[in-house]
């Protein structure tokens, strides 16, 4: 179709070439935008106006973040425009999009920037997708993380229900000894101090009663002796059936006075006269009391309530006896213990293990996750159990923490030099080093001075200190992640993180807690929340790695979920270094 102009021709081809590349740009199934570098939108396309309703001339000149809800908008000017500044690209990140009648639509969105030159300045090219299906798909998931869990709930409720009547005493419908120690521990942990209180009730002279007037009269002034009891606690303290004539109640006892009050009430109503076939008897008891000391666990308060009704026997009976701990103050033990592991850190006593974490596609070791133990020089070798908490409560677990990440890395870089592929190494934050303002610098710091590549670590931070102080977090992972390193969220499932920040946090990794790989084989609940947490780690990208795997049964089923990765004693234990290598030599 040539006439005979042909720079008329070529300039028709032109204009008609530039009608094609608008059109394509403005109808192209997604939105086009591009904007400075502080994000003023210069153009939009037609795509991006319909799908939110703004009109173009209103968001020209406007800032891409003042599209954005505020959370979003943290994201994009906190860590999108730094990052496009620094590496010229953000991809796939998840944001929602206020449309012109204020409804908020999920978008993803991904930018390049050109950076300035030939007179131009810099310029943002954003590509905005709809998202409505992909956040459909998961808010599903979610549903059905929140349903198994539930599901396991109820299951745990309906367990629960049938120990509970297992727990009881047939003859007289008390909770048994079983039953007691169980209500006693939930008691003493639930409130660590003192205050708890045991009375030990032993019926004096009860053998007498069985072999006199037999077992039937016996076991009926059992029930008796029950019932009393229960009435004289009115609802305030618990009673339960020991033994034979053994009782015992719980009750709040402030102090030693209000005890002995207690217990004197007692014999009161049990000293009433009995009738029992036809013949009236009064029988007696002694009391042993004893007030629980924080952190003294139930079999031990039962004891001491037993010592203390030995005395009152021995005393002559029918009395009461108040058990005395000679109680050192617990305060004191856990600043000493604190004491102990300040010196510790300083002398070199804390020791990293190492457990390896396997690629469950081929079974390959991929790397390590460093666990602190502390070497005690009378106590012997701790588990974190026994020292991590007050090192949190006291901010003592930064110091701890820079020398774990400090020795990891050395045995990283160790490693490193003695040939063979390069190990990963995951290393644990608490929320205490979360917040620290220095953790980033002393993270960089760290891993120059040890030449780890940043790529190699894996710092591992437990769902619960996540959602902490959520802001805090996403601004320090965020330049975490501007490191280099991998981010994972530790003993996932357990704290019920809000999934809108999940998703919003820059994380590579999740971590299925060990209860739930423990309960896979048994509980349904159990795997089908592995199950969803594997798809849930899928579905925002993460790599998912189940913790506490012990059986080949449990790969077998975390195989056939494609879980990426596993870690547990069904491979090793956390190990020495040396031994961690001969391990891995043997494989
Ligand atoms: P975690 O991060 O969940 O670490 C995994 C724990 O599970 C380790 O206990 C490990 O020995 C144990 N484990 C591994 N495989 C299995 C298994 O197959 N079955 C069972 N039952 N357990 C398994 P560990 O070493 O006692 O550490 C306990 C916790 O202490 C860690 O839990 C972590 O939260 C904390 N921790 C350890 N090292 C550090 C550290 O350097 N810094 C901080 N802040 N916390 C640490
Ligand atoms: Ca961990
Ligand atoms: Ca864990």
């Amino acid at each position: 179709m040539t006439s005979l102009d042909p720079a008329r021709d070529r300039r028709a081809a032109d204009d008609g070439d530039a009608a094609r590349w608008r059109e394509l740009y403005d109808d192209a199934p997604c939105g086009y935008l591009t904007a400075t570098d502080d994000g003023t939108l210069t153009r939009v396309n037609a795509t991006f106006c319909t799908w939110t309703g703004h009109r173009r001339e209103a968001l020209l000149g406007t800032r891409l973040q003042r599209l954005l809800p505020v959370g979003d908008r943290i994201l994009w000017t906190t860590a999108c425009l730094p990052r496009l500044r620094t590496t010229g690209a953000v991809a796939e990140t998840m944001v929602e999009v206020v449309s012109a009648d204020g409804a908020r639509r999920a978008a993803l969105l991904s930018a390049t920037r050109r950076p300035p030159g030939d007179g131009e300045p810099a310029e943002l090219r954003v590509v905005v997708f709809a998202a409505h299906e992909r956040r459909r798909h998961e808010r599903e998931l979610v549903d059905a993380l929140r349903r198994a869990r539930e599901a396991e709930s109820q299951r745990v409720q309906a367990e629960q229900e049938m120990r509970r009547r297992a727990l009881r005493d047939d003859l007289t419908g008390l909770p048994n000894r079983a039953a007691l120690v169980e209500r006693l521990e939930e008691d003493l942990t639930g409130r660590p101090r003192e205050g708890v209180g045991v009375l030990l009730v032993d019926l004096d002279h009860f053998k007498a009663v069985n072999d006199s007037l037999g077992h039937a009269a016996g076991d009926e002034l059992l029930v008796l002796v029950a019932e009393r009891l229960t009435a004289a606690v009115r609802g305030s303290g618990l009673v339960a059936r020991l033994s034979g004539d053994e009782f015992v109640v719980v009750d709040e006892l402030a102090d030693d006075a209000r005890a002995a009050a207690v217990a004197e009430r007692l014999i009161e109503v049990l000293t009433a006269p009995v009738v029992l076939q036809d013949l009236e008897i009064v029988v007696s008891a002694s009391v042993g009391v004893a007030r629980s000391v924080a952190g003294e666990g139930a079999e031990r308060l039962l004891h001491r309530a037993d010592v203390a009704v030995h005395r009152a026997k021995a005393r002559g009976r029918n009395c009461v006896e108040v058990h005395d701990p000679d109680h050192v103050d617990p305060a004191a033990g856990r600043l000493r213990l604190l004491g102990e592991l300040r010196q510790g850190i300083e002398r070199g006593e804390l020791v990293v293990h190492y457990q390896p974490r396997m690629d469950l596609r081929g079974d390959r070791l991929a790397g390590v996750e460093a666990l602190v133990r502390w070497q005690h020089p009378e106590r012997g070798l701790l588990p974190p159990a026994a020292f991590i908490g007050v090192a949190e409560e006291s901010g003592l677990v930064r110091r701890l923490g820079a020398r774990v990440l400090d020795e990891a890395l050395a045995q990283t870089a160790a490693w490193a030099r003695a040939g063979g592929a390069p190990v990963e190494i995951a290393v644990n934050l608490s929320a205490r080093q979360l917040a620290d303002a220095d953790l980033v610098p002393l993270v960089e710091r760290t891993l120059e001075r040890h030449g780890v590549a940043p790529a190699l670590l894996t710092l591992e931070v437990t769902e619960t200190a996540l959602m902490d102080d959520p802001d805090a977090a996403l601004l320090t992972l965020t330049a975490l992640k501007r490191l280099g390193v991998t981010l994972a969220v530790d003993d996932f499932g357990t704290g019920y993180a809000s999934f809108t920040y999940l998703q919003r946090f820059p994380l590579d990794e999740l971590k299925i807690d060990r209860s739930f790989v423990a309960g896979m084989e048994g509980s349904r609940g159990d795997a089908a929340i592995v199950a969803t947490c594997v798809q849930l780690a899928r579905s925002l990208g993460l790599r998912s790695v189940a913790e506490g795997v012990e059986t080949a049964a449990q790969r077998e089923a975390l195989v056939s979920l494609d879980c990426d990765m596993a870690q547990g004693y069904h491979y090793a234990r956390p190990l020495p270094a040396d031994e961690l290598a001969r391990w891995a030599g043997r494989r």
